[in-house]
């Protein structure tokens, strides 16, 4: 590990010091430049879903640089289209829907703001986004103003208009905020970056049934939890609701970056020409790496994967001297620690112990290991968190 005076860092500010430098990875394992191995139970915040340099994505992404890169979305690509098609059925609503390609997790909220403005009339009719505090939506000015944690905001003011928060899993506080001007609620099904908080059914179906009494779109930020992070393909898929809006990103290019804004054919039906654009969204090499990444899903199940592989980590978590409780789903989960404030120490410790996980607050680790990991490297990973914690 090098430390490296601050002058010498070529890049802005924005992040902590950086304790590794990366050079490899190979399925659950990475490598840094001394040629240490590490486990990766943190997949690049919850991206790397089928591990790294996974061969089909890497094979998808060698064939397409060498076939076509990009033309611009004034012209068609094959591996969008296909893309779209296999969103549009993991999603599973009858009524069918529509999919924008972007970059990004906030890329995606910002496009579902702007449908659900357009769609609701903008000034003239409903334009208001509500989210939860707690919650996670991204950096654009927009998406910050949707995130609901004020302590982010402050240094950015003046913010776009049109956003309101209340508090996380609470049915009455959200009737209270649906006014009239209300376009659409905002909510992800897990609080990821929040602190690994899951939505509970009847707050979702209270939702879902709140949205159809004053005719309000209900988003879904899936960026955390889709493609089979929470045990379903979709964690609102665990609560029997129907989005109108799903966005989603981080894992569907296994590390590529792409992101993806579905809507309801009626609701898409919104935007047209014009209204929303991205020069590099849905390219073709993201999409074939996205196209290559959901058929490895498929074909491994990874849902049901992340399901089983879910409850052996939670429960070894759990049971650990040091270990309060262990919250989350599937393959995105949290452990509590027993003495509060120690979280980023722990998850320092961990990394020098070869282990790799954040604190998602300053008491709980977080867990979003590759959800191919095998069982071996469960216990291997619990047997390197519990010596840390001994110590
Ligand atoms: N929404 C959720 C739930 C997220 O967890 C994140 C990123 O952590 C985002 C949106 C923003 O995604 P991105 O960092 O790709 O812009």
């Amino acid at each position: 590990m090098t430390a490296e005076p601050e002058q010498m860092n070529p890049l802005m500010n924005t992040y902590p010091p950086q304790p590794v430098t990366f050079v490899r990875g190979e399925g659950t394992y990475l490598y840094d430049d001394s040629g240490r191995r590490y486990l990766d139970f943190l997949s690049g915040l919850a991206v790397t879903s089928l591990g790294h340099s996974h061969p089909a994505v890497a094979a998808a992404i060698a064939e397409q640089a060498r076939t076509l890169l990009h033309v611009s979305n004034l012209y068609g690509t094959l591996p969008q289209r296909e893309v779209a098609a296999t969103l549009d059925r993991l999603i599973g609503a009858d009524a069918g829907g529509k999919v924008f390609f972007c970059n990004s997790g906030a890329e995606a909220n910002e496009a579902a703001i702007k449908l659900a403005r357009k769609w609701g009339g903008g000034a003239h009719g409903r334009w208001v986004v509500v989210s939860a505090y707690g919650s996670f939506h991204g950096r654009t000015l927009a998406t910050l103003h949707a995130t609901g944690q004020p302590q982010k905001h402050e240094a950015f003011q003046p913010l776009p208009e049109g956003f309101r928060h209340v508090p996380w899993d609470d049915l009455a506080s959200l009737e209270a905020a649906m006014d009239p001007t209300v376009a659409a609620v905002l909510l992800e099904p897990v609080q990821g970056e929040g602190g690994v908080n899951p939505a509970t059914p009847e707050y979702f179906r209270g939702v879902r049934r709140l949205c159809d009494e004053r005719g309000v779109l209900l988003i879904v930020d899936e960026i955390q939890t889709g493609f089979g992070r929470t045990g379903r393909w979709f964690g609102f898929q665990h609560f029997g609701v129907q989005p109108d809006v799903v966005t989603m990103a981080k894992a569907l290019g296994n590390g590529m970056p792409i992101g993806a804004c579905w809507a309801l054919d009626d609701v898409a039906r919104a935007f047209g020409p014009g209204d929303h654009a991205t020069t590099f969204g849905g390219q073709p090499l993201a999409t074939a790496a996205a196209r290559a990444t959901l058929a490895v899903m498929e074909a491994e199940d990874v849902p049901a994967r992340a399901a089983t592989a879910g409850a052996r980590l939670a429960k070894a978590v759990d049971e650990l001297p040091g270990v309060a409780a262990v919250r989350g789903m599937g393959l995105l989960l949290a452990a509590e620690l027993s003495a509060p404030g120690t979280a980023r120490e722990v998850a320092a410790c961990c990394l020098d112990a070869g282990l790799v996980l954040n604190a998602v607050t300053d008491s709980a680790l977080r867990f979003a290991p590759p959800l191919l990991v095998s069982d071996e490297e469960i216990d291997e990973g619990v047997a390197l968190l519990a010596a840390v914690l001994d110590t």
